[in-house]
């Protein structure tokens, strides 16, 4: 047979739906299965359509929404797209999140061009096809043997009709054996009866089934074991397996334990099964020794996250991840006091600071807390304790040090006080027309070189990198030789030297600021350099006792 001849293998299709409650960890879930998948050999692309009006999650606080995930491409998307980056070796783009905003300005862009000339514009079928299409198109483009799309949201919300709509098409026109739904459900355990409930189960999976869709697998999140009996249960009323009623446990200690767990529950031998793929076992042998060193780590240390978001779980959730990668390198355990900047605006930087070993900035945006970031960047340089800026943080410690150590009186972000007199960081000189909100900050993927003979240089060991972007703001050019007088570098600019892009002073334990986000970079088994180099500064100025 010649190769032209040989026939490509079908994409196959796997749906994540969620019912009962929103925050179940679909994300997860998918992201799992994907390991697992991707260890059996497969090639997984994973997607997530958010059944919100926003364009993207970009305009949105995190509040509400959590952290916004910048892609290569500068998509701003959701925090789960983060998750699939992680859990599989996926590098996605903009077309593998969806949104009802974006498909709604789809089809109003065609209608307004004259390409639906003469029809009725409705949600079936021009709205259920923009949706399909997103899924035909990423097979096309990124050619997986495996699509896992998670639906956001939950089994009810009016907004998700549309894309369970475009499911039950999709699954009608490729088949049964291409297409598998797979719904995460939650079975609370009510105390006072001392037993699990499956009833909110039943009725989210009747309410999928009135929308025409039948799940083939039912992801069960449960704080408890569940038994036989209740298994059959479940499978009987829903009209499931028995073996396709599968358990997820509240992970003991990392959420990087699920696909293991899952693993146990055969999730990936029965979605295989069911999709007719013959995929050899896969060997988890890298992962079960990632998640190892996360449980039982050799050594301890403590970072200190100061932000304005701390109470948040999702705020900072890829700074979070991409340390613990670090840590699991060095085989580190890490405990994250989580700072709120305007404590130590009320109480100073010693009352929270003075135990940790490490000091991390995340990104941020507004002027609430700056004052305090201000002085944890100062606390952590003259006690010579590692620092790690990034974006906002490299900012911060940029005013800081031109404060403290240039004296320039007063010094700030054109972004929290425009009549300061030393505007050290000032608006981007492509920024200065832009007016809209979405979309329009410096994003993705830049090259920044990087200069030779510094600690950036050791930690990348390379002259040029690329690394995420999403900001308005930079270092003023105006500032940069004064800036560089005393022991402050400038280790990695734009390849035009314009934009600085990397700070660090030399004689400091650690002290790296960077105007880009590592954190979206960073791999389970492969840690970015820079948390690596950072993790192992904390490490080497100050481990604590194991217990
Ligand atoms: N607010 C700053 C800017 O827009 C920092 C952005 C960030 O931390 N992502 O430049």
């Amino acid at each position: 047979m010649s190769k032209d001849d040989k026939q490509e293998k079908p994409t196959k299709y796997i749906f994540v739906t969620g019912g009962v409650v929103s925050s179940l960890g679909k994300g997860l879930a998918a992201a799992s299965l994907g390991t697992l998948l991707e260890y059996r050999g497969l090639k997984v692309v994973l997607q997530k359509f958010d059944p919100y009006l926003n364009v993207d999650p970009g305009t949105m606080s995190p509040f509400q929404h959590g952290e916004v995930y910048v892609l290569d491409d500068g998509a701003e998307t959701d925090l789960d797209l983060g998750h699939y980056e992680r859990f599989t070796s996926g590098n996605l783009t903009k077309n593998n999140n969806l949104t009802s905003g974006q498909v709604y300005e789809m089809v109003l862009e065609q209608e307004r061009r004259g390409d639906y000339l003469g029809a009725t514009v409705q949600v079936i079928p021009h709205v259920t096809d923009e949706i399909k299409n997103r899924i035909y198109n990423v097979a096309k483009e990124q050619k997986p043997d495996i699509i896992i799309t998670e639906i956001g949201g939950t089994i009810g919300d009016i907004e998700g009709l549309p894309f369970l709509e475009a499911m039950r098409q999709f699954a009608l026109e490729n088949g049964k054996d291409n297409v598998l739904f797979i719904h995460v459900t939650l079975l609370p355990f009510l105390a006072a009866a001392g037993e699990l409930k499956t009833k909110p189960t039943q009725q989210s999976v009747a309410k999928l089934q009135s929308l025409g869709i039948q799940p083939d697998i039912i992801i069960c999140r449960t704080e408890h074991e569940i038994e036989d009996d209740m298994r059959h249960k479940i499978s009987m009323f829903c009209n499931v397996a028995q073996h396709a009623v599968i358990q997820a446990r509240d992970m003991e200690h990392s959420i990087y334990e699920l696909p293991l767990e899952l693993r146990k529950e055969r999730l990936d031998r029965i979605a295989c099964d069911s999709l007719r793929l013959t995929t050899p076992t896969p060997d988890l042998t890298p992962w079960e020794n990632f998640v190892q060193r996360i449980i039982s780590p050799s050594h301890k240390v403590k970072i200190a996250v100061v932000g304005k978001y701390i109470e948040l779980q999702d705020a900072y959730k890829s700074i979070y991840e991409a340390l613990t990668h670090a840590g699991a390198y060095l085989d580190c355990g890490l405990e994250i006091q989580r700072v709120d900047a305007e404590d130590i605006e009320k109480h100073g930087a010693e009352a929270y600071l003075s135990g940790v070993g490490g000091i991390l900035i995340p990104g941020g945006f507004g002027d609430r807390g700056i004052e305090g970031k201000i002085e944890a960047a100062r606390f952590a340089r003259e006690t010579k304790l590692p620092y790690f800026g990034i974006c906002l943080g490299m900012q911060i410690a940029t005013i800081e040090y031109a404060r403290h150590v240039c004296c320039f009186e007063g010094a700030n972000s054109q972004e929290f006080d425009e009549k300061a007199e030393h505007l050290v960081i000032c608006l981007l000189e492509d920024q200065k027309e832009v007016d809209k909100k979405g979309g329009s900050m410096r994003l993705g993927t830049w090259v920044t070189d990087i200069k030779p003979d510094t600690r950036t240089y050791d930690l990348y060991q390379s002259a040029t990198i690329t690394e995420r972007h999403r900001h308005r703001y930079e270092v003023n050019p105006v500032y940069k030789e004064r800036l560089e007088q005393g022991d402050l570098i400038i280790s990695g600019a734009s390849p035009d030297g314009t934009l600085a892009e990397i700070i660090e002073i030399a004689d400091h334990p650690f002290f790296v600021a960077v105007q880009f986000h590592p954190e979206f970079l960073s791999k389970p088994n492969h840690p970015h350099p820079l948390f690596r180099g950072f993790v192992q500064a904390v490490l080497d100025s100050s481990e604590l006792p194991l217990r």
